[in-house]
């Protein structure tokens, strides 16, 4: 039997069924089970890759300056994870420990080690293609991916602070990123089509931080940078944001002196798929049992 009512499959259910609290709200440890459906999914994205694509799989972390320099702090701070250590002499680590066994936070004593946990898996291609001159006219075509965090602690399943994404990067002229972005949520409506996931598109927003962040997202809106596709994963909420869409005009391009041969600014854009929200829609959609979801899904996933 399959289960099209998402209702029928509650957090706590798939909670039980596939994955392992971890301590803390928003990270949990992942079964085989789902672990299957992840893999599959990404195998899926593959055999959509463009052949051009220049592929990177990043670390979960990236430099702390990279991003301070995209402007991430005046525009998502409230998001940011950043890794610190215990710098200094062996005095000083050894008296942080002390500190600690005396059930002092020990973490007081901890500086940054020049790195940030990556709200993003796009953000660190960009200095990578600008270190390779001026972009070609054909433009270029990134498949990256990343671990990611955002600090939005949350019980619901579908709001991880840790959670995998997968993008494909386009860096051009801004045609090339507007051809591409309407060539990918074509192609994103017929994978969701194919995987009998119901959705639909709308414009969106990133949450800009503060009172000056509100003209921003609503500046984002007007100008249509951004569009997602939501799928319903819980009944008695509004549908999650599966994948997005992003034009980013000329942002990275000035940041990184990204240039086409003619020295204008080069303009970017990506499409994100949140890889785990995605299989988390596949569970609620079809049911905990990937052998009794629809043949057709199980085919096209190569589950079976
Ligand atoms: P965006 O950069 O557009 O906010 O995020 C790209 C994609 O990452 C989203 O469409 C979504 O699928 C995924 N994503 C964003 N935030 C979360 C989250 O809190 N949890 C999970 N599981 N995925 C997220
Ligand atoms: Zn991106």
């Amino acid at each position: 039997m399959t289960c099209a009512d998402p209702v029928a499959n509650s957090d706590q259910t798939i909670l039980d069924y596939l994955f392992r609290p971890m301590g803390v709200d928003g990270v949990y440890a992942r079964t085989r089970r789902y672990e299957d459906v992840v893999d599959a999914l990404q195998s899926l994205i593959s055999r959509h890759r463009p052949d051009e694509a220049v592929v990177f799989r990043f670390p979960p972390v990236m430099s702390l300056r990279q991003l301070e320099k995209q402007g991430y702090l005046n525009s998502f701070p409230q998001l940011l994870g950043c890794v610190c250590a215990l710098h200094g002499t062996e005095a000083d680590v050894a008296a942080a420990v002390n500190r600690a066994k005396e059930g002092e936070d020990w973490t007081r004593g901890a500086t940054s080690a020049g790195l940030v946990l990556s709200p993003a898996a796009c953000y660190p291609v960009y200095p990578i293609a600008a270190e390779n001159g001026p972009v070609p006219e054909e433009g270029l075509t990134f498949d990256v991916a990343a671990d990611c965090f955002r600090h939005e602690p949350s019980k619901d399943l579908d709001r991880l602070q840790s959670f995998r994404m997968r993008e494909f990067v386009r860096i051009g002229a801004p045609a090339q990123i507007v051809v591409f972005r309407e060539q990918w949520m074509k192609i994103a409506e017929s994978i969701a089509e194919s995987l009998r996931l119901p959705f639909v598109f709308d414009r969106a927003s990133d949450p800009f931080f503060g009172r000056i962040g509100v003209l921003m997202a609503a500046n984002q809106i007007e100008q249509a940078l951004k569009f997602e596709l939501l799928i319903p994963v819980r009944a008695d909420s509004a549908p999650t944001a599966c994948m997005s869409f992003n034009y980013h005009r000329e942002h990275f391009g000035k940041t990184w002196e990204l240039v086409d041969q003619q020295g204008e600014l080069a303009h970017s854009g990506c499409v994100a798929f949140g890889i785990d929200r995605l299989a988390l829609a596949l569970f609620a959609m079809h049911g905990l049992n990937v052998e009794e979801w629809p043949g057709d899904v199980q085919e096209i996933l190569r589950l079976k």
